[in-house]
């Protein structure tokens, strides 16, 4: 199976897609991580990767794609979930693409529902307890980078709701409720295929 975790920063895709990782043995596939570790390579293309990232804007959409298409041809295990991408229509309709080359498809878009004062207080809390653990918090964590990630969300991932919801694919689950929680309901989600 292949799906997309969606929805807005803080609402738990990278946990989420941890678990589904070593209970289904699924290939998590996060944009996200793989800019971080772009960034870290001292190149030209981090370093632009780097400012855009910290602004909380989005990187161009060849990069990303760029990015995805080479795990694509890697490892799929027991399918591949997609966290953090796609992030607006062009990409969308880019995996649609690429996953058809592959003779592979989409077969669930999974919106984690929550709101947007949770987030908030979510991920500035990620931020103080990478600061507690001795660890440097995510540059993008802050106060001011959210709101642009928040902005960016809606303006521009939001309408892949409605996107998938068109396709037949959308499922909702209410991102706020815990942590076990959740993936139950995402693994109930994925067992009715
Ligand atoms: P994330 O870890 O998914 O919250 O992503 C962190 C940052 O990486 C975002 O705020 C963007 O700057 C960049 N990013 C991650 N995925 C994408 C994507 N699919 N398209 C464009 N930018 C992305």
């Amino acid at each position: 199976m292949n799906i997309i975790l969606l929805g807005p920063p803080g609402a738990g895709k990278g946990t989420q897609a941890g678990i589904l990782v070593s209970e289904r043995n699924m290939v998590q596939l996060s944009t996200g991580d793989m800019l971080r570790e772009a960034r870290t390579s001292g190149t030209e293309m981090g370093k632009r990767v780097a400012e855009v990232m910290d602004k909380g804007e989005l990187v161009t959409d060849e990069i990303v794609i760029g990015l995805i298409e080479e795990k694509l041809q890697g490892d799929q295990g027991g399918g591949f979930i997609f966290d953090g991408f796609p992030r607006n229509l062009a990409q969308a309709d880019a995996l649609g693409d690429l996953l058809a080359r592959h003779g592979a498809k989409l077969d669930a878009a999974i919106e984690l529902q929550v709101n947007d004062e949770v987030l908030v207080g979510r991920i500035l809390k990620r931020a103080a307890d990478a600061v507690a653990a001795g660890q440097t918090p995510r540059a993008d964590d802050t106060e001011e980078a959210l709101k642009t990630r928040l902005m960016a969300y809606y303006k521009q991932t939001s309408p892949l709701i409605g996107y998938y919801y068109a396709k037949g694919r959308l499922k909702g689950v209410d991102g706020l409720a815990e942590i076990e929680a959740v993936s139950g309901e995402i693994e109930k989600t994925l067992d009715s295929f």
